[in-house]
């Protein structure tokens, strides 16, 4: 299995960061998890097939999650030269909100020239993308509804937060795993209601015993010394700064 980082950014305008967006690739499958704006060139740029992917796993609505989701079809499908299905999942909503596009963008969007499936997903559900590759989703706490996904493959098991504040679930989505991406907070004395603080990344990171710990959706200017202190203080475990690019390899 193979990780890829291709957004490790948010909705904060940022010349070395994009919104949030990864690849897995698993042998047999390409799954994105969110796509936030500009996903398909940085697919291209990271080096993944970029009209090759299988599926793609919206975390939320925020549009720094989902912003590039329409140009991945548009371009795919103008230029993909593409014929096997692809399947989109995300929380409630994803249906209506491909489709008011479709309303608007018309014919190539309605009748694409490869099959794309929307699939609803609920908290708990667990998606066979492949013998052996399956993403389970855990409802974490962010806006209503939001969704971490936990992907494995290969004996190996990713997790991805989304954005949450600390929740239980955070705890369950990222035990035992190889790699737990988690976004990177606000720092303890903030009082942000929709995104978890720093220590409490560290304290999920330990409970879950993650293996490695990787910091994603990076905005406004932070202190990044005092970051991973308050996070270290919780947890005693590998943990990297995420960056556009950054592929981790599982065995
Ligand atoms: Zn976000
Ligand atoms: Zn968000």
């Amino acid at each position: 299995m193979r990780v890829t980082v291709l957004g490790s950014g948010s909705s904060v305008p940022d010349p070395e960061r994009g919104q949030s967006a990864f690849a897995v690739e698993t042998g047999s499958r390409s799954i994105l998890i969110d796509a936030g704006e500009n996903c398909t060139r940085a697919l291209k740029a990271a080096g993944v097939a970029w009209a090759g992917v299988d599926a793609v796993f919206i975390t939320h609505f925020h549009n720094d999650h989902l912003a590039g989701l329409i140009p991945l079809l548009f371009a795919t499908t103008i230029y993909g030269n593409r014929s096997k299905p692809m399947t989109l999942y995300g929380p409630a909503g994803l249906e209506h909100y491909v489709n008011t596009i479709a309303q608007v963008e018309g014919e190539w969007l309605q009748n694409p020239t490869f099959e794309i499936t929307i699939k609803e997903i609920d908290c708990g559900d667990v998606v066979a993308i492949d013998r052996g590759v399956t993403v389970k989703a855990f409802e974490v706490d962010h806006k209503e509804v939001s969704l971490g996904y936990r992907v494995s493959a290969g004996g190996n098991t990713v997790s991805f937060s989304g954005d949450t504040k600390y929740c239980a679930n955070l705890v369950l989505l990222a035990k035992n795993a190889d790699a737990f991406f988690c976004e990177k907070g606000v720092a303890d004395d903030s009082d942000h209601p929709n995104h978890i603080h720093w220590s409490e990344i560290g304290k999920a990171a330990a409970k879950a015993d993650a293996k490695k710990l990787v910091l994603t959706h990076f905005g406004e200017s932070i202190d990044e010394a005092a970051m991973l202190a308050a996070i270290q203080k919780e947890f005693n475990g590998k943990i990297v700064v995420g960056k556009d690019r950054l592929a981790i390899e599982l065995p």
